[in-house]
């Protein structure tokens, strides 16, 4: 389906969407303007998940209009494609729009048609015959399991459901990026998987590039290759989810993302932890486990002991890694000294007291 120029982006030829030094402020009369996406730079290459993570607020579905052409940047370049966003004209811009799919947080299904006639909706938008039209819905709603539902009605769907024919319709025209937007938000933690697990696919089978933005951690762990976190209307932090979750650095900007991870002592288990070992206590990430243990192995050098007092797994996508919390006792000076050995092994986090 995709006959477009051959200027377009294509698998290989650089990032499907860049954006550089974006910032859209709004303005209104009431109140001074907020600059809901602020200097924000990313790109994202060709056959990846790309996951955009923050609070309510942090400027998610403004960046998310931005990248559909719903929104233009007050500021700086958003080129999506190949296609420098800001130049072009509605109608082009429409062009490059149906090449994007969009899944939403409440399904946005129409209510009066069946599940099929909401799957091919879109391809009777783009002219598809009736013939072209019925092949397709049919192979869509096998990819998404929903085979024996195409003549129900969403009213007699699941969430879960509803989100897989969401998902059915944003596939239908083949599109090469998939824009998820708070897509298991609605749903409850056992459908949520269900969800996931069919965007993967998506990915994985089909080679779509998804970007997905979420208040959601579950979402970034088990879908995404990489992961921006936005805060304020910035991107605070940006890589590999790998290694933005194992970094176990700690300041008010990244404190989405500590405070998601479920392998950091909580203030209960500090409390149990006080009461127990006076050292001082330490986060470390075991992304270099062997390093790590070499170097906790070697503290008796130091004259320092360290007790492990907590520690736990996370799991993303391509990797699992761990974080370890020791409480080291001994001189603050020896301590002191200690801990530069280990800030050599990897990040190390000080717990606060
Ligand atoms: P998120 O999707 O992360 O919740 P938004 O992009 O919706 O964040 O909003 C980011 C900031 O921009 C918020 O402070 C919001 O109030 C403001 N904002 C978003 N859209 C508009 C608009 N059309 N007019 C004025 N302010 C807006």
């Amino acid at each position: 389906m995709s006959s477009d120029s051959s200027a377009d982006a294509r698998a290989g030829d650089g990032p499907l969407i860049e954006f550089r030094g974006v910032t859209r402020t709004f303005t209104n009369r009431k109140s001074s303007p907020v600059s809901a996406v602020d200097d924000v730079s990313f790109t994202v290459n060709t056959g990846e998940v790309f996951g955009v993570i923050g609070f309510s607020g942090a400027g998610k579905s403004t960046l998310i209009r931005l990248i559909n052409g719903l929104e233009r940047p007050t500021s700086g370049s958003v080129t999506v494609l190949g296609q420098q966003l800001t130049t072009l004209s509605e109608s082009r811009l429409r062009h490059v729009r149906k090449r994007i799919g969009m899944v939403f947080q409440q399904f946005n299904l129409f209510s009066s048609r069946n599940v099929a006639a909401n799957v091919g909706y879109p391809l009777r938008v783009a002219g598809w015959t009736k013939d072209q039209r019925q092949d397709r819905v049919e192979e869509l709603l096998e990819f998404v399991g929903l085979a024996d539902k195409a003549k129900s009605y969403p009213e007699q769907l699941s969430g879960g459901q509803k989100q897989r024919v969401g998902i059915a319709r944003a596939l239908a025209a083949k599109p090469d990026i998939l824009l998820a937007d708070e897509s298991t938000s609605a749903l409850d933690p056992s459908t949520t998987g269900e969800v996931l697990r069919l965007l993967r696919r998506a990915n994985e089978e089909l080679g779509i590039t998804i970007v997905a933005i979420t208040h959601e951690m579950e979402v970034i762990r088990s879908i995404a290759d990489r992961v921006a976190v936005m805060d304020d209307g910035r991107i605070v932090e940006e890589g590999l989810v790998y290694d933005v979750f194992s970094s176990v650095r700690q300041s008010e900007k990244t404190g989405f993302v500590g405070s998601a991870l479920k392998d950091r002592p909580t203030a209960e288990d500090l409390r149990r932890i006080r009461s127990t070992s006076s050292g001082r206590l330490v986060t470390l990430s075991l992304k270099n486990s062997a390093t790590v243990s070499a170097a906790l192995g070697r503290a008796g050098e130091y004259g320092v002991r360290f007790e492990i007092v907590h520690g736990g797994m996370n799991t993303t996508k391509n990797a699992s890694f761990g974080l370890l919390t020791v409480a080291l006792d001994g001189e603050a000076a020896a301590v002191e000294k200690y801990l530069e050995e280990l800030r050599q092994a990897g990040p190390v986090q000080e717990v606060s007291q």
